[in-house]
């Protein structure tokens, strides 16, 4: 059982996969589509017949209920894919039609439920790119739908925005995922999932034209642990060489020395380049990663 302890009240609904496909890595909230209290809201889901769920719910009061604990996959958004990734929040609307809106408390609520949701899950931050390769969705990039309403989706880039600021003021420390590593997806993109794995690499060293073999080689052992998102393919040693061409031409590129080995400038100007946050370290996972695989996805690095 894993769930918010934000929550005041549980009505366990058994409209949901049994476990998760992937780790918990992305955030959906949903609109209600009506004033429903947390209590109303459990009793829809707890019907089998309604064939639908959400994790959590927030009532016009504020007030947080789980449905279905995050170690199972509610049935939310239309995406199988999405659903098993994501922590799905149904909030309720404070006014039925126009924009949708929903009222302070449940705005509040919803932010900080987020926050609590990338802290125990290790997320280190949310990103709204308007579409599913972002960590914060919406049901509307899935299926025929307005949810999350007008009034929400113009917040969700200011959602991300309040969430990442609480969490860079909390220094959360960050769990690290065992196994992460990024992957192709059916149609041979790149998982935008923030691990930088031997995919990840394969695509860049395409994109930089050097050798794609998805390793890089003889990097140095003693950033290793500063770096956990930083995956397969990985090759540390405490003796090197020469380094890595594709590291060279990474850094050539981003106009840093040109050593061969990643290290913390080479990512902090990795970082400021992609637009990210800059610390000079890969996180696991990591927003740099993230807007890489994005980039490297639309052939725009
Ligand atoms: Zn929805």
């Amino acid at each position: 059982m894993s769930y918010s302890d934000l929550a005041c009240y549980t009505a366990w609904s058994p409209n949901h996969y049994y476990g998760r496909a992937y780790n918990i890595r992305k955030i959906t909230p949903h609109h209600m589509a009506g004033d429903l209290s947390i209590e109303d809201c459990g009793s829809v889901f707890a019907s089998s017949a309604r064939q639908a769920s959400s994790n959590y719910g927030i009532g016009t009061d504020g007030r947080i209920a789980c449905y279905v604990d995050e170690s199972n996959a509610a049935w939310t958004s239309s995406s199988w894919e999405n659903d098993n990734q994501a922590v799905t929040i149904e909030v309720a609307n404070c006014e039925c039609g126009g924009d949708w809106p929903v009222s302070d408390a449940a705005w509040n609520s919803l932010i900080e439920l987020c926050v609590d949701i990338c802290q125990r899950n290790g997320i280190d931050g949310l990103w709204y790119t308007g579409d599913a390769s972002g960590n914060l969705t919406e049901h509307r990039m899935f299926a025929a739908t307005a949810c999350p309403g007008p009034y929400l989706h113009s917040l969700m880039p200011q959602l991300a925005e309040e969430v990442n600021a609480r969490l860079g003021g909390a220094a959360p420390s960050w769990s690290v995922p065992s196994g992460g590593s990024s992957g192709y997806d059916s149609d041979g993109s790149l998982i935008v999932d923030g691990y930088w794995g031997s995919a990840t690499t394969s695509k860049l060293q395409e994109a930089l034209g050097t050798y794609v073999d998805g390793e890089v080689d003889d990097q140095y052992a003693g950033w290793e642990d500063d770096n956990p998102g930083l995956t397969f393919g990985w090759n540390w040693t405490w003796e090197t060489s020469n380094g890595s061409p594709m590291v060279k031409a990474l850094q050539e590129k981003l106009g840093v020395e040109v050593d061969g080995f990643i290290g913390p400038d080479t990512i902090s100007a990795l970082q400021e380049y992609l637009g990210t946050p800059v610390d000079g370290c890969i996180s696991s996972p990591s927003l740099c990663v993230m807007e890489l695989q994005r980039r490297l996805n639309a052939g725009t690095f």
